[in-house]
């Protein structure tokens, strides 16, 4: 049974789940087949109302359904109320605009009679998610396809499965036909099984550079589209103008939230020298504040990592920087708890031949830079094998905006935290990946124009 919930903070076990037979396998995919025929008969904006209804019920549910994820993973559980919000929000949007967006896109030609693009459905989805945010990243693929026609197979990570069976859950309740959404306990043989069957037409993974190439070079032998979402290490450029206290609570908010494992958590900060000493002052003093503890208990501040696993890797990762000449501003001492935590951690020091410096550190550890130019502060950021997100933090927008520019990344905010919304598209350059999820882009990432 490779599929468990292991409660990071208390480090039990708390379920183990069966692998997925060949049988479920035919199953999950006869049943979705089916039903991706009998969709094309029917009206887009037939589907809404069930997708309503999802949303409803996970709001309905949020404090379980959040209580799951927290157990599963770790995230403290106001975060995990938070982003059982944020996926019914996620939810309603695609069934308010799904159809909208679906109408045909007339083409103005002066060469032929009317003609124009349809978006229609073209079949069985395989989506291959992650752990860091367990119902978010499985309703960025479902809420739009729903609307599209396109069935979904999903395969879970093996450390969140209570979550998977929940949201599997909340959508047959809310009443989505058989096939849906199903959810499977796979390997990742049976993944490539199902991606290699003709039945089913495209991937989406989030994950690892890692999974990606596995699942990708799936995908790509046997022609089937795919989007890859992969990770980041993106920057937090502090330019010579910015408000300082700003810039710091920004800065501290987006490096610890999920305890630092969030693809689009800035995880480099490039701080232009006129305020770099007092940044580094004041993001310790950020981090000095926060409390370990149970991640269900209102009171604790920075949960713990979402396995021994993560854990080590990160540790290691630390240890490797620091072997190769970076400093520890703050932190990296041992936390006394049963739980897979990591101290809040600064680094300095980091330079372009430090064994880490394209590696992303996928927990709470900050490195920090010191540059003398905006146009340092550019070439730093763009010294990445990575691209997804980024923030630019300036007391004079337009300034953040040419800066911000000029960053070779997927989604870039000035002066913001890095918010994800259903309107806004989702996704990376370079080794962050490829396609674009949310939006109309990912309302149209699998369909046949
Ligand atoms: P991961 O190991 O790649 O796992 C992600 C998913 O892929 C899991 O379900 C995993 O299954 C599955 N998987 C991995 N290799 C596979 C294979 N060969 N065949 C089939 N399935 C396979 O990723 P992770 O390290 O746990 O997740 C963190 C990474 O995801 C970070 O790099 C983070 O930045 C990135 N991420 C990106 C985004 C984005 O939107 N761009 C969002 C969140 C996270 P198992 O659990 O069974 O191994």
């Amino acid at each position: 049974m490779a599929y468990k919930t292991v409660n990071p903070y208390t480090n039990e076990l708390v379920k183990a789940y069966p692998d997925a037979t060949a049988a479920e396998i035919e199953t999950a995919i006869a049943t979705g087949d089916q039903l991706y025929h009998q969709w094309r008969d029917e009206p887009v904006a037939s589907r809404a109302a069930t997708l309503h209804k999802i949303a409803a019920l996970l709001r309905e549910n949020k404090d379980e359904l959040a209580r799951i994820a927290t157990v599963d993973m770790g995230k403290l559980y106001t975060e995990s109320q938070g982003e059982v919000e944020l996926c019914a929000i996620i939810a309603d949007y695609y069934a308010d605009h799904g159809a909208e967006l679906l109408q045909p896109t007339p083409i103005s030609s002066r060469n032929t009679g009317d003609a124009e693009i349809l978006h229609q459905a073209t079949g069985v989805l395989m989506m291959v998610e992650p752990w860091n945010f367990p119902y978010y990243q499985i309703m960025r693929v479902l809420a739009p396809n729903f609307m599209v026609g396109n069935p979904m197979i999903l395969k879970h990570a093996s450390n969140t499965p209570g979550s998977a069976a929940a949201f599997e859950k909340a959508v047959q309740d809310a009443g989505a036909p058989a096939g849906s959404l199903t959810n499977l306990f796979a390997s990742y043989d049976q993944v490539s099984q199902i991606i290699a069957d003709p039945r089913v037409q495209g991937v989406a993974l989030t994950g690892s550079k890692r999974g990606g190439q596995s699942v990708a070079e799936v995908a790509g032998k046997n022609l089937k589209k795919n989007s890859m979402e992969l990770g980041g290490s993106d920057a937090f450029v502090v330019l010579s103008d910015a408000d300082l206290d700003k810039a710091v609570d920004l800065a501290w908010r987006v490096r610890i939230y999920n305890a630092g494992q969030v693809c689009t958590s800035d995880k480099r900060f490039i701080v232009a020298d006129n305020l770099y000493d007092e940044f580094l002052k004041k993001l310790k003093a950020s981090f000095e504040k926060l409390v370990p503890g149970d991640p269900m208990d209102p009171k604790t501040t920075i949960a713990p990592m979402n396995s021994q696993r993560a854990k080590e890797k990160l540790q290691g990762q630390i240890d490797k920087a620091v072997a190769g000449g970076a400093k520890v501003y703050y932190g990296n001492q041992p936390i006394d708890l049963p739980g897979q935590f990591i101290q809040p951690t600064i680094l300095t020091d980091i330079v372009p031949d430090n064994p880490e410096f394209y590696d992303e550190m996928f927990g709470p550890v900050a490195q920090v830079f010191k540059v003398s130019s905006d146009e340092e502060a550019i070439q730093l950021a763009n010294n990445s094998e990575l691209g997804l997100g980024g923030i630019v933090v300036s007391n004079d927008a337009q300034h953040g905006r040419t800066v911000a520019e000029k960053i070779e990344t997927g989604m870039v905010f000035v002066n913001s935290f890095l918010v994800s919304l259903p309107e806004l598209p989702f996704g990376g350059v370079k080794g962050s990946g490829y396609g674009r999820e949310m939006s109309q882009l990912g309302l149209t990432a699998f369909t046949n124009e």
